[in-house]
Protein backbone atom coordinates (compact mmCIF):
# COMPACT_ATOMS: atom_id res chain seq x y z
CA UNK A 1 0.00 0.00 0.00
CA UNK A 2 1.40 3.54 -0.78
CA UNK A 3 2.64 5.44 2.41
CA UNK A 4 0.08 8.24 2.90
CA UNK A 5 2.08 11.96 3.29
CA UNK A 6 -0.96 14.99 4.77
CA UNK A 7 1.51 18.23 3.78
CA UNK A 8 -0.42 21.21 5.72
CA UNK A 9 0.40 24.72 3.45
CA UNK A 10 0.06 25.30 0.30
CA UNK A 11 3.06 27.81 0.31
CA UNK A 12 6.06 27.16 -1.92
CA UNK A 13 7.71 24.99 1.00
CA UNK A 14 4.87 22.74 1.16
CA UNK A 15 4.06 22.66 -2.08
CA UNK A 16 8.14 21.35 -2.52
CA UNK A 17 7.82 19.24 0.25
CA UNK A 18 4.90 17.18 -1.43
CA UNK A 19 6.63 17.01 -4.69
CA UNK A 20 9.70 15.77 -3.26
CA UNK A 21 7.81 12.89 -1.36
CA UNK A 22 5.48 11.85 -3.56
CA UNK A 23 9.04 11.69 -6.27
CA UNK A 24 11.53 9.74 -3.93
CA UNK A 25 9.15 8.41 -1.85
CA UNK A 26 6.37 7.39 -4.14
CA UNK A 27 3.87 9.00 -1.13
CA UNK A 28 0.65 9.55 -1.71
CA UNK A 29 0.68 13.29 -0.69
CA UNK A 30 -2.84 15.65 0.03
CA UNK A 31 -1.57 19.03 0.46
CA UNK A 32 -4.31 20.99 2.84
CA UNK A 33 -4.52 24.39 2.36
CA UNK A 34 -6.64 27.18 4.26
CA UNK A 35 -6.76 29.77 1.46
CA UNK A 36 -8.18 29.27 -2.34
CA UNK A 37 -5.20 29.67 -3.91
CA UNK A 38 -1.86 28.32 -3.62
CA UNK A 39 0.77 30.63 -2.55
CA UNK A 40 -1.82 33.07 -0.56
CA UNK A 41 0.83 34.55 1.84
CA UNK A 42 4.23 35.01 1.69
CA UNK A 43 5.06 33.07 -1.18
CA UNK A 44 3.19 35.36 -3.04
CA UNK A 45 4.55 38.90 -1.20
CA UNK A 46 7.88 38.98 -1.43
CA UNK A 47 10.85 40.61 -2.88
CA UNK A 48 11.23 37.83 -5.74
CA UNK A 49 15.12 37.61 -5.37
CA UNK A 50 17.28 34.08 -5.77
CA UNK A 51 19.23 34.38 -3.17
CA UNK A 52 23.02 33.51 -3.82
CA UNK A 53 24.42 32.67 -0.30
CA UNK A 54 26.20 36.39 0.37
CA UNK A 55 24.39 36.18 3.75
CA UNK A 56 24.50 33.33 5.82
CA UNK A 57 26.99 32.07 8.27
CA UNK A 58 29.26 29.21 6.81
CA UNK A 59 28.25 25.76 7.95
CA UNK A 60 24.25 26.98 8.74
CA UNK A 61 21.43 25.30 6.73
CA UNK A 62 20.35 28.55 5.23
CA UNK A 63 24.12 28.52 3.91
CA UNK A 64 23.63 24.94 2.50
CA UNK A 65 20.08 24.84 1.45
CA UNK A 66 20.41 28.26 -0.61
CA UNK A 67 22.95 27.17 -2.20
CA UNK A 68 21.68 24.11 -3.15
CA UNK A 69 18.20 25.41 -3.70
CA UNK A 70 20.00 27.97 -6.65
CA UNK A 71 20.99 25.11 -8.27
CA UNK A 72 17.76 23.02 -8.14
CA UNK A 73 15.59 26.66 -8.84
CA UNK A 74 17.08 27.82 -11.74
CA UNK A 75 16.89 24.31 -13.38
CA UNK A 76 13.11 23.73 -12.40
CA UNK A 77 12.66 26.84 -13.88
CA UNK A 78 14.14 26.48 -17.07
CA UNK A 79 12.41 23.09 -17.32
CA UNK A 80 9.28 24.58 -16.67
CA UNK A 81 9.69 28.15 -18.65
CA UNK A 82 9.20 29.92 -15.31
CA UNK A 83 10.81 33.16 -15.15
CA UNK A 84 14.59 33.19 -14.11
CA UNK A 85 16.91 36.27 -14.94
CA UNK A 86 20.27 36.71 -13.55
CA UNK A 87 20.48 40.59 -12.90
CA UNK A 88 22.82 40.84 -10.25
CA UNK A 89 22.77 42.41 -7.04
CA UNK A 90 25.18 45.19 -5.44
CA UNK A 91 25.38 45.11 -1.89
CA UNK A 92 26.50 48.79 -1.41
CA UNK A 93 28.66 50.67 1.76
CA UNK A 94 27.78 54.24 1.60
CA UNK A 95 29.85 54.85 4.54
CA UNK A 96 33.73 54.06 5.23
CA UNK A 97 32.61 53.22 8.71
CA UNK A 98 30.66 49.87 6.41
CA UNK A 99 33.22 48.79 4.94
CA UNK A 100 34.74 46.27 7.20
CA UNK A 101 31.62 44.72 7.01
CA UNK A 102 31.11 44.65 3.49
CA UNK A 103 34.35 43.19 3.44
CA UNK A 104 33.43 40.40 5.55
CA UNK A 105 30.31 39.79 3.64
CA UNK A 106 32.54 39.65 0.63
CA UNK A 107 34.76 37.05 2.45
CA UNK A 108 31.09 34.98 3.75
CA UNK A 109 30.12 34.88 0.48
CA UNK A 110 33.04 33.22 -0.88
CA UNK A 111 33.37 30.58 1.94
CA UNK A 112 29.68 29.91 1.02
CA UNK A 113 31.11 29.37 -2.23
CA UNK A 114 28.74 32.03 -4.33
CA UNK A 115 30.27 32.60 -7.39
CA UNK A 116 31.74 35.42 -8.62
CA UNK A 117 32.36 37.47 -6.13
CA UNK A 118 33.97 41.19 -6.11
CA UNK A 119 34.62 43.93 -4.45
CA UNK A 120 34.37 47.03 -6.28
CA UNK A 121 35.43 50.64 -5.35
CA UNK A 122 32.85 53.70 -5.83
CA UNK A 123 33.64 54.14 -9.39
CA UNK A 124 33.32 50.86 -10.24
CA UNK A 125 30.00 49.94 -9.10
CA UNK A 126 28.83 52.87 -11.08
CA UNK A 127 30.00 50.90 -14.02
CA UNK A 128 27.34 48.17 -13.00
CA UNK A 129 24.80 50.62 -11.99
CA UNK A 130 25.06 53.92 -12.98
CA UNK A 131 22.80 55.94 -10.22
CA UNK A 132 24.02 54.28 -7.44
CA UNK A 133 26.54 55.64 -5.33
CA UNK A 134 28.73 54.61 -2.24
CA UNK A 135 32.28 54.34 -1.09
CA UNK A 136 32.04 50.24 -2.36
CA UNK A 137 30.45 47.66 -2.92
CA UNK A 138 30.08 43.35 -3.26
CA UNK A 139 29.03 42.65 -6.66
CA UNK A 140 27.30 39.12 -7.29
CA UNK A 141 26.44 38.98 -10.61
CA UNK A 142 24.88 35.35 -10.67
CA UNK A 143 22.09 36.29 -8.27
CA UNK A 144 18.48 36.47 -10.06
CA UNK A 145 14.94 37.21 -9.73
CA UNK A 146 11.97 34.56 -10.20
CA UNK A 147 8.43 34.56 -10.17
CA UNK A 148 7.83 31.81 -7.32
CA UNK A 149 4.02 32.39 -7.56
CA UNK A 150 4.91 30.31 -10.37
CA UNK A 151 6.70 28.11 -9.02
CA UNK A 152 4.14 27.79 -6.72
CA UNK A 153 1.76 27.10 -9.15
CA UNK A 154 3.56 24.92 -11.41
CA UNK A 155 5.00 22.52 -7.97
CA UNK A 156 0.85 21.90 -7.76
CA UNK A 157 0.76 21.02 -10.53
CA UNK A 158 3.48 18.25 -10.42
CA UNK A 159 1.79 17.00 -7.06
CA UNK A 160 -1.54 16.37 -9.23
CA UNK A 161 0.68 14.44 -12.42
CA UNK A 162 2.33 12.34 -9.53
CA UNK A 163 -1.08 11.31 -7.92
CA UNK A 164 -1.51 13.44 -5.10
CA UNK A 165 -4.01 16.25 -4.68
CA UNK A 166 -3.79 20.01 -3.41
CA UNK A 167 -6.63 20.65 -1.40
CA UNK A 168 -8.12 24.46 -1.19
CA UNK A 169 -9.95 25.96 1.12
CA UNK A 170 -9.06 22.96 3.43
CA UNK A 171 -7.93 25.23 7.05
CA UNK A 172 -6.61 22.45 9.08
CA UNK A 173 -8.78 22.73 12.88
CA UNK A 174 -7.65 19.43 14.78
CA UNK A 175 -4.82 17.34 14.63
CA UNK A 176 -4.44 13.48 16.59
CA UNK A 177 -2.19 10.72 16.78
CA UNK A 178 -3.90 7.43 16.96
CA UNK A 179 -2.92 3.53 16.33
CA UNK A 180 0.27 5.30 15.04
CA UNK A 181 -1.72 7.10 12.29
CA UNK A 182 -2.23 10.92 12.05
CA UNK A 183 -5.87 12.02 12.10
CA UNK A 184 -6.55 15.26 10.61
CA UNK A 185 -10.00 16.96 10.43
CA UNK A 186 -9.44 19.59 7.51
CA UNK A 187 -12.56 22.11 6.35
CA UNK A 188 -15.13 19.40 6.77
CA UNK A 189 -13.45 16.24 6.53
CA UNK A 190 -11.03 13.85 8.28
CA UNK A 191 -7.82 12.48 7.05
CA UNK A 192 -5.68 9.99 8.18
CA UNK A 193 -2.10 9.84 7.18
CA UNK A 194 0.87 8.05 8.20
CA UNK A 195 2.93 10.94 8.19
CA UNK A 196 2.23 14.87 8.43
CA UNK A 197 4.47 17.71 7.59
CA UNK A 198 3.26 21.03 8.88
CA UNK A 199 4.66 24.25 6.48
CA UNK A 200 1.95 26.67 7.82
CA UNK A 201 3.96 29.74 7.73
CA UNK A 202 2.57 32.79 9.83
CA UNK A 203 0.06 30.10 10.84
CA UNK A 204 2.66 27.41 12.60
CA UNK A 205 1.60 27.74 15.76
CA UNK A 206 -1.62 27.04 15.60
CA UNK A 207 -0.62 23.92 13.98
CA UNK A 208 1.52 23.06 16.32
CA UNK A 209 -0.30 23.43 19.54
CA UNK A 210 -3.24 21.40 17.49
CA UNK A 211 -0.69 18.56 17.25
CA UNK A 212 0.27 18.45 20.71
CA UNK A 213 3.80 20.64 19.76
CA UNK A 214 4.10 24.19 20.91
CA UNK A 215 7.59 24.33 21.02
CA UNK A 216 10.23 26.86 22.63
CA UNK A 217 9.62 29.11 19.66
CA UNK A 218 6.73 31.00 18.71
CA UNK A 219 6.30 32.89 15.47
CA UNK A 220 6.52 36.70 15.04
CA UNK A 221 4.68 38.32 12.30
CA UNK A 222 6.91 41.65 10.69
CA UNK A 223 5.29 42.86 8.03
CA UNK A 224 7.41 44.07 5.17
CA UNK A 225 5.97 46.79 2.80
CA UNK A 226 7.02 48.30 -0.20
CA UNK A 227 6.59 51.16 -2.69
CA UNK A 228 7.30 50.59 -6.35
CA UNK A 229 9.16 52.73 -8.50
CA UNK A 230 6.67 55.29 -11.42
CA UNK A 231 7.81 55.58 -15.41
CA UNK A 232 10.89 56.69 -15.99
CA UNK A 233 12.49 56.27 -12.63
CA UNK A 234 12.32 52.75 -13.22
CA UNK A 235 15.29 52.92 -15.66
CA UNK A 236 17.21 54.23 -12.22
CA UNK A 237 18.25 50.67 -11.14
CA UNK A 238 18.88 48.06 -13.43
CA UNK A 239 19.12 44.68 -11.06
CA UNK A 240 19.25 44.56 -7.12
CA UNK A 241 20.90 47.54 -5.04
CA UNK A 242 20.63 46.33 -1.37
CA UNK A 243 22.68 48.20 1.98
CA UNK A 244 25.13 46.61 3.87
CA UNK A 245 22.82 44.26 6.08
CA UNK A 246 23.16 45.10 10.59
CA UNK A 247 24.12 41.70 11.24
CA UNK A 248 22.04 41.80 14.35
CA UNK A 249 18.77 41.53 12.53
CA UNK A 250 17.47 38.52 9.80
CA UNK A 251 16.18 41.02 7.51
CA UNK A 252 17.94 42.77 4.56
CA UNK A 253 17.04 46.77 5.26
CA UNK A 254 15.42 48.41 2.26
CA UNK A 255 16.53 47.39 -0.53
CA UNK A 256 15.24 48.26 -4.91
CA UNK A 257 14.57 45.06 -6.66
CA UNK A 258 13.89 44.67 -10.06
CA UNK A 259 11.19 42.25 -10.90
CA UNK A 260 10.28 39.57 -13.25
CA UNK A 261 7.67 42.03 -14.67
CA UNK A 262 9.90 44.82 -15.27
CA UNK A 263 8.36 46.80 -12.06
CA UNK A 264 11.06 47.97 -9.25
CA UNK A 265 10.32 47.63 -5.50
CA UNK A 266 12.01 49.50 -2.77
CA UNK A 267 11.20 48.07 0.58
CA UNK A 268 10.70 45.63 2.11
CA UNK A 269 11.12 47.56 5.78
CA UNK A 270 10.19 45.43 9.03
CA UNK A 271 7.70 46.59 11.29
CA UNK A 272 6.06 44.10 14.34
CA UNK A 273 2.49 43.20 13.17
CA UNK A 274 -0.15 42.16 15.44
CA UNK A 275 -1.82 40.21 13.75
CA UNK A 276 -0.18 36.71 11.85
CA UNK A 277 -1.92 38.14 8.81
CA UNK A 278 -1.33 41.67 9.52
CA UNK A 279 -1.10 43.19 5.89
CA UNK A 280 -2.42 46.51 7.45
CA UNK A 281 -1.83 48.73 10.50
CA UNK A 282 -4.97 48.48 12.02
CA UNK A 283 -5.33 44.51 12.06
CA UNK A 284 -4.55 43.58 15.74
CA UNK A 285 -6.56 40.27 15.71
CA UNK A 286 -3.72 37.99 17.37
CA UNK A 287 -2.71 40.66 19.54
CA UNK A 288 -2.73 38.66 23.28
CA UNK A 289 -0.50 35.71 21.18
CA UNK A 290 1.85 37.70 20.02
CA UNK A 291 2.66 40.43 22.62
CA UNK A 292 1.73 37.76 25.00
CA UNK A 293 5.07 35.62 24.18
CA UNK A 294 7.51 36.43 26.69
CA UNK A 295 9.86 36.48 23.67
CA UNK A 296 8.34 39.19 21.57
CA UNK A 297 8.61 41.94 24.68
CA UNK A 298 12.05 40.92 25.41
CA UNK A 299 12.71 41.31 21.57
CA UNK A 300 11.38 44.71 21.64
CA UNK A 301 13.15 45.87 24.67
CA UNK A 302 16.58 45.43 23.15
CA UNK A 303 15.90 46.78 19.98
CA UNK A 304 13.40 49.61 20.63
CA UNK A 305 15.46 52.18 18.80
CA UNK A 306 15.76 50.04 15.09
CA UNK A 307 11.76 49.35 16.05
CA UNK A 308 10.70 52.97 16.28
CA UNK A 309 12.88 53.69 13.24
CA UNK A 310 11.19 51.21 11.37
CA UNK A 311 7.87 52.60 12.38
CA UNK A 312 8.59 55.93 10.88
CA UNK A 313 9.72 54.81 7.90
CA UNK A 314 6.39 52.93 7.56
CA UNK A 315 4.20 56.04 8.51
CA UNK A 316 6.10 58.47 6.63
CA UNK A 317 6.99 58.22 3.30
CA UNK A 318 9.60 60.83 3.56
CA UNK A 319 11.54 58.37 5.80
CA UNK A 320 11.54 55.14 3.57
CA UNK A 321 12.31 58.10 0.40
CA UNK A 322 15.70 59.05 2.56
CA UNK A 323 16.65 55.56 3.23
CA UNK A 324 16.70 54.51 -0.41
CA UNK A 325 18.32 57.71 -1.41
CA UNK A 326 21.63 56.80 0.39
CA UNK A 327 21.75 54.60 -3.03
CA UNK A 328 20.11 55.92 -5.29
CA UNK A 329 20.22 59.74 -5.20
CA UNK A 330 18.30 60.90 -7.75
CA UNK A 331 15.07 59.23 -6.59
CA UNK A 332 12.28 61.90 -5.37
CA UNK A 333 8.96 61.16 -2.93
CA UNK A 334 7.18 61.58 -6.52
CA UNK A 335 8.61 58.36 -8.25
CA UNK A 336 7.41 56.17 -5.67
CA UNK A 337 4.07 54.84 -5.57
CA UNK A 338 2.64 52.02 -2.51
CA UNK A 339 2.85 48.75 -3.48
CA UNK A 340 1.52 45.32 -1.84
CA UNK A 341 3.14 44.52 1.80
CA UNK A 342 3.82 40.81 2.81
CA UNK A 343 4.24 39.00 6.01
CA UNK A 344 7.23 37.41 7.34
CA UNK A 345 6.52 34.39 9.52
CA UNK A 346 9.96 34.94 11.91
CA UNK A 347 10.90 32.69 14.89
CA UNK A 348 11.30 33.97 18.24
CA UNK A 349 12.96 32.35 21.26
CA UNK A 350 11.70 33.16 24.53
CA UNK A 351 14.35 34.89 25.43
CA UNK A 352 13.66 37.41 22.71
CA UNK A 353 16.55 35.72 20.07
CA UNK A 354 15.02 36.57 16.56
CA UNK A 355 16.08 33.09 15.24
CA UNK A 356 18.47 32.94 12.26
CA UNK A 357 18.85 29.58 10.72
CA UNK A 358 15.93 27.37 9.30
CA UNK A 359 14.55 25.20 12.09
CA UNK A 360 12.76 22.19 11.30
CA UNK A 361 11.52 19.63 14.77
CA UNK A 362 9.97 15.93 14.48
CA UNK A 363 6.92 15.46 16.88
CA UNK A 364 6.25 11.80 16.27
CA UNK A 365 4.60 11.30 12.94
CA UNK A 366 4.45 15.07 12.71
CA UNK A 367 7.35 16.77 11.19
CA UNK A 368 7.57 21.03 11.82
CA UNK A 369 8.67 23.82 9.85
CA UNK A 370 9.12 26.07 12.67
CA UNK A 371 11.47 28.73 10.88
CA UNK A 372 11.48 29.23 7.32
CA UNK A 373 11.72 33.43 6.46
CA UNK A 374 13.97 34.52 3.69
CA UNK A 375 16.00 32.82 1.57
CA UNK A 376 13.14 29.99 2.30
CA UNK A 377 11.73 30.78 -1.04
CA UNK A 378 15.19 30.28 -2.78
CA UNK A 379 15.80 27.49 -0.94
CA UNK A 380 12.46 25.81 -1.09
CA UNK A 381 13.78 22.67 -3.40
CA UNK A 382 16.44 21.82 -1.20
CA UNK A 383 14.36 22.23 1.85
CA UNK A 384 12.26 19.77 0.63
CA UNK A 385 14.75 17.02 0.09
CA UNK A 386 16.16 17.66 3.57
CA UNK A 387 12.76 17.50 5.09
CA UNK A 388 12.39 14.42 3.08
CA UNK A 389 15.25 12.81 5.23
CA UNK A 390 13.93 13.63 7.97
CA UNK A 391 10.25 12.67 7.68
CA UNK A 392 10.81 8.99 9.61
CA UNK A 393 10.41 6.23 6.96
CA UNK A 394 6.81 3.94 7.57
CA UNK A 395 7.06 1.08 9.51
CA UNK A 396 3.87 -0.75 9.36
C1 LIG B 1 8.26 40.87 2.46
C2 LIG B 1 8.99 39.56 2.19
C3 LIG B 1 10.08 39.52 1.34
C4 LIG B 1 10.76 38.31 1.10
N1 LIG B 1 11.72 38.25 0.14
C5 LIG B 1 12.26 37.04 -0.20
C6 LIG B 1 13.15 36.93 -1.28
O1 LIG B 1 13.41 37.89 -2.00
N2 LIG B 1 13.71 35.72 -1.53
C7 LIG B 1 13.41 34.61 -0.78
O2 LIG B 1 13.97 33.54 -1.04
N3 LIG B 1 12.54 34.70 0.24
C8 LIG B 1 11.94 35.88 0.53
N4 LIG B 1 11.02 35.96 1.52
C9 LIG B 1 10.72 34.77 2.31
C10 LIG B 1 9.83 33.79 1.55
O3 LIG B 1 8.74 34.45 0.94
C11 LIG B 1 9.33 32.74 2.55
O4 LIG B 1 10.44 32.26 3.27
C12 LIG B 1 8.66 31.57 1.84
O5 LIG B 1 7.67 32.03 0.96
C13 LIG B 1 8.07 30.65 2.89
O6 LIG B 1 7.23 29.73 2.23
P1 LIG B 1 6.22 28.87 3.06
O7 LIG B 1 5.60 27.90 2.13
O8 LIG B 1 6.93 28.34 4.27
O9 LIG B 1 5.17 29.91 3.66
P2 LIG B 1 3.85 30.54 3.03
O10 LIG B 1 4.04 30.93 1.62
O11 LIG B 1 3.43 31.63 3.96
O12 LIG B 1 2.81 29.36 3.06
C14 LIG B 1 2.24 28.85 4.24
C15 LIG B 1 0.85 28.40 3.89
O13 LIG B 1 0.26 27.70 5.00
C16 LIG B 1 -1.13 27.97 4.99
N5 LIG B 1 -1.69 27.66 6.30
C17 LIG B 1 -1.39 28.24 7.49
N6 LIG B 1 -2.16 27.71 8.47
C18 LIG B 1 -2.95 26.76 7.89
C19 LIG B 1 -3.96 25.88 8.39
N7 LIG B 1 -4.33 25.86 9.69
N8 LIG B 1 -4.58 25.04 7.51
C20 LIG B 1 -4.22 25.04 6.19
N9 LIG B 1 -3.30 25.88 5.67
C21 LIG B 1 -2.66 26.72 6.51
C22 LIG B 1 -1.17 29.47 4.65
O14 LIG B 1 -2.45 29.86 4.18
C23 LIG B 1 -0.09 29.57 3.60
O15 LIG B 1 -0.59 29.45 2.28
C24 LIG B 1 10.33 37.14 1.78
C25 LIG B 1 9.23 37.19 2.63
C26 LIG B 1 8.54 38.37 2.83
C27 LIG B 1 7.31 38.38 3.68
Amino acid sequence: MREKIGVVGAGIVGLAVARELATVRGAEVTVLEKEGRVGAHQTGHNSGVVHAGIYYPPGSLKARLCREGVALLKEYCAAHGVAYQEVGKLVIASTRAERPRLSALAERARANGVPGIAELDALALREIEPHAVGVGAVHSPYTAICDFPAVARRLALDVAELGGSVRLGYPVRAIRERAGRVEVLAGRRRHVFDQLVVCGGLGTDAVARMAGAPGNVRIVPFRGEFYALKGAARDLVRGLVYPVPDPRYPFLGVHLTRQVDGRVLVGPNAVLALAYEGYRWRNFRNIGQILGWPGTLRMARSHWRTGLREVRGSLLKSAFVSDARRYVPELTAADLERAPGGVRAQAVARDGRLLDDFVVDVHGKVVLVRNAPSPAATSSLAIARHIAGIVPALVR
